[in-house]
């Protein structure tokens, strides 16, 4: 695993993916802010949270139902989503050359068309060749509670003594 310099490595959801195109502007207007004091952050435009604030609703259930029924601004928000996903994927890809991207989180089990997907797609269409054709992206098998069970595997391979800090 790599964890960092700071043991802060892995927070993909921090990726910038988006900035304002009009240099005269500020970087980040018109962009979503992050809870994490950044812009233009993959999670900004993609946590499930962040969508249902974004169209003023609890569930983020009712995000994709109003776009499936054509509610634009609902489309708006999804389609956002996907163009984060998308480019998220492609930087994972080019710079890290995994061979299996798992994603998980409720959206990504509840809404696969619109989460996998996209990423698949702009790997195939943008990621440089050899790294796309041998990475996967699949769903987490392990359910909501997949940030717990890495923390305890982590725990127990510190306790063995197998778990050093790396870098
Ligand atoms: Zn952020």
């Amino acid at each position: 695993m790599l964890r960092g310099a700071t043991n802060t490595a892995g927070e993909i959801g921090h990726w910038p993916v988006a900035f304002q195109l009009d240099t005269s502007r500020d970087a980040g207007a018109d962009l979503p802010r992050c809870g994490c004091g950044s812009f233009g952050c993959a999670e900004s435009f993609a946590a499930g949270r962040n969508m249902a604030d974004a169209y003023g609703v609890a569930d983020t259930a009712e995000v994709f139902a109003a776009a499936a029924r054509g509610d634009d601004r609902a489309a708006t928000i999804v389609a956002r989503a996907e163009r984060a996903l998308a480019n998220l994927a492609v930087g994972l890809v080019n710079v890290l050359n995994p061979a299996l991207i798992v994603v998980g989180g409720s959206i990504a089990e509840n809404q696969p068309i619109h989460v996998l997907e996209p990423m698949r797609r702009a790997i195939a269409e943008r990621a440089f060749r050899a790294p796309a054709a041998a990475v996967r992206v699949v769903p987490a098998e392990l359910g909501g509670d997949v940030g717990m069970l890495g923390a305890v595997f982590a725990a127990r391979e510190r306790l063995s003594g197998r778990g050093e800090w790396f870098l």
